[in-house]
């Protein structure tokens, strides 16, 4: 009985461009192999036959004629179709080998069954399989570089059945093995050949020919002879094991193969560990000063707002003069107690608080020491945000009654009563008594303040009265209620006091203007040094590039046995891109961790400052090194993918 042909060659020229002419490698091969035949191709070194047997296994395509396996025309097949063809039927056997150096026996062997989406468990069995029956059982572990040739050649026999290898391709497989461990492997392929499958050897060696049944001879791109051969040698007698192909459904395939790619990614950057580093050190910094940057950003406008809220939300403060440093403001007596009491009638406004002050020399006992008066109204505290420590706050009868009450701050009791005990007492203030009613508590500002300042508060009636003399204000505050626009009320106390001056002798202090000021300028300082930090991201990520430039150009051949055995041209591009996100993702990962200990460090030395991380900034930074590593790791990943096999394996 006549088995069915499974490949079959028509008029097949294959011709390369050599510097002005061309090589015509195959010229008019015309060539039938059936189901179960044992071919060896022989020829001198330079007559064609790796040419032949690369186009028989869709590794390379022929520049004219027709191929076709298994009745379908290999010229109408696409990537993806010919590396299902190279994955589901062929089997190769190089005469190098080609084994994955970073891999062990078992994992070189579980390969192609990795691209055909077999079960974990089902593909780890049968290359353990393969393996004992190969007689490499307690080698499985081994990297092939701990194996001798005729060991590496067997394992690249298993890897060859992993999927069935219907069809066994061998360019060479005795070429670079001593006799024995040569003989080894021809009892092997002529086993499979009894098993039923298609073997067809490449090689130059006569002696090898006459294992098989059928010889083929070629001589410089054209076959000279066909005729049979010897079928001499020992047959291996114990068929292998035939694949049970149990594929995975769809979703658990796809993981599988991200799992296997995440094993091969962080195999690789094991084995290059300071390149490695030194690749991440661009995205480390950039993704660590983004952090930092944003950290210090929120820490300084968290402390500047918590300053200003200290001085009270939403206040106007009005004085004499056309603003700081106006000499003849002490002069400007306009602002006075009327002022105050007609601001208190407008609707804007939630309170008011006129102040006056006075430097007096304060007694009590046998201390005296320099102290600021602040005569000030009943709202005085609320508006200023001070809250009460011991005793009470003097209240709108104490105001109006001129009473010679007074409140002081801790400043004032550490110097004059440094027992504590004060409310009750009696403090001089220059010649005028003043009773103490209550203390403060310490002020969390110091802004616009003088911390070592001895602060006494007095109703503003009491101060004029007693000990001015005058009814005009050094100035006066206005709370704006939280309902109205602080700009609009500026502009209507602007208006008000303008007609009731005459002429616009007082400036006005907006705390919300302020507050917005140093608001706008950190976010304009954050922004600006973020944008340092994202061009350093970005030379980072050229980095990543041009890393996996190099890791792809190394791996070449790495990729060329991957196609060989099946890889698709997305399970390269998903390999090389998932190995460029993990370098960037550990490189946003340890930067994060960078900007977390410099944090760390910051707040030993500083105290009343902190960096306050924002989690956004740090979710923001790693959605950012992952991105880098896709977009810089496409191009180097898409080469790869978009490799010729036969170009690849060719490189070494
Ligand atoms: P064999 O395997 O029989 O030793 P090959 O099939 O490798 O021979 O080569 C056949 C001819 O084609 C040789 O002359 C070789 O120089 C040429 N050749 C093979 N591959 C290439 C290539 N990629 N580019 C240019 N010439 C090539
Ligand atoms: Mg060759």
């Amino acid at each position: 009985m006549i088995s069915p042909p499974v490949l079959e060659v028509r008029k097949l020229c294959r011709e390369f461009p050599a510097g002005e002419g061309t090589i015509h490698a195959l010229k008019d091969v015309d060539l039938t192999i059936r189901s179960g035949e044992m071919v060896a191709i022989v020829g001198q070194s330079g007559s064609g036959k790796s040419t032949l047997m690369n186009i028989l296994g869709c590794l390379d395509r022929p520049t004219s004629g027709v191929y076709s396996v298994g009745g379908r025309e290999t010229s109408e097949l696409g990537p993806d179709e010919l590396a299902e063809l190279r994955r589901e039927h062929f089997g190769f056997i190089f005469q190098r080998y080609h084994l994955l150096g970073d891999l062990s026996a078992a994992a070189n062997v579980e390969v192609p069954a990795v691209y055909a989406g077999l079960k974990p468990y089902e593909r780890r069995k049968r290359s353990q399989d393969l393996l004992d029956r190969l007689g490499l059982g307690l080698r499985t572990g081994h990297r092939p570089g701990q194996l001798s040739g005729g060991q590496q050649q067997r394992v690249s026999i298993a890897r060859a059945l992993m999927n069935g290898g219907e069809i066994v391709l061998a360019d060479e497989p005795t070429g670079a093995l001593d006799t024995t461990s040569g003989a080894e492997v021809m009892r092997i392929l002529k086993g499979l050949h009894a098993a039923g499958h298609t073997v067809i050897i490449v090689t130059h060696d006569p002696d090898v020919a006459e294992h098989c049944d059928r010889v083929i001879e070629i001589r410089d791109g054209v076959i000279v002879n066909d005729r049979a051969g010897a079928g001499r040698g020992e047959t291996m007698n114990d068929p292998l094991p035939s694949p049970r192909i149990v594929r995975q459904s769809g979703m658990a395939a796809v993981l599988d193969s991200l799992g296997e790619a995440f094993t091969m990614a962080i195999l690789a950057m094991k084995s290059h560990r300071l390149r490695t580093f030194l690749t991440m050190l661009g995205i480390i910094i950039g993704i660590a000063s983004v952090v930092c940057v944003v950290a210090l950003g929120e820490g300084s406008r968290q402390k500047v707002l918590a300053n200003i809220s200290a001085i009270g939300t939403n206040t106007l403060e009005i004085m004499p003069g056309s603003g700081f440093g106006d000499l003849r403001s002490g002069r400007v007596r306009t602002l006075v107690v009327g002022d105050a009491e007609a601001l208190a009638k407008e609707s804007y406004v939630d309170s008011v608080t006129p102040t006056v002050s006075s430097s007096v020399t304060a007694r009590a006992g046998a201390t005296a020491a320099t102290a600021t008066v602040n005569g000030v109204g009943d709202h005085y505290f609320r508006v200023k945000g001070l809250s009460l420590a011991q005793g009470r706050l003097f209240d709108a009868g104490d105001v109006s009654r001129l009473d010679q009450v007074i409140v002081i701050d801790q400043n004032s009791l550490k110097t004059f009563f440094p027992n504590g005990q004060a409310v009750g007492e009696v403090l001089l203030l220059g010649d005028v008594p003043a009773r103490i009613i209550g203390i403060t508590a310490k002020s969390g500002s110091s802004f616009g303040g003088n911390t070592d300042s001895l602060n006494i508060y007095m109703p503003y009636t009491a101060v004029n009265a007693r000990m001015l003399g005058t009814q005009t204000l050094r100035s006066v505050t206005v709370r704006v209620k939280d309902t109205a626009d602080s700009k609009a009320a500026e502009d209507a106390v602007t208006t008000l006091l303008q007609e009731r001056h005459g002429t616009k002798d007082f400036f006005i202090i907006n705390t919300d203007e302020i507050r917005q000021t140093i608001t706008a300028t950190t976010t304009t300082m954050t922004l600006l040094i973020s944008a340092i930090a994202v061009i350093s991201l970005i030379v980072g990520g050229i980095g990543v590039m041009n890393i996996m430039l190099v890791s792809v150009t190394e791996r070449t051949s790495e990729i060329g046995v991957r196609m060989a055995v099946g890889a698709r041209q997305r399970d390269i591009l998903q390999q090389f891109l998932i190995e460029a996100i993990l370098v960037c993702l550990l490189g946003g990962v340890l930067g994060i961790s960078t900007a977390l200990g410099f944090g760390v460090i910051f707040s030993l030395f500083s105290t009343d400052f902190t960096l306050v991380y924002s989690p956004v900034s740090i979710v923001a930074a790693v959605v950012c090194s992952t991105l880098i590593g896709v977009v810089f790791g496409f191009l180097p990943a898409r080469n790869a993918a978009r490799l010729d096999p036969v170009t690849a394996l060719a490189r070494d």
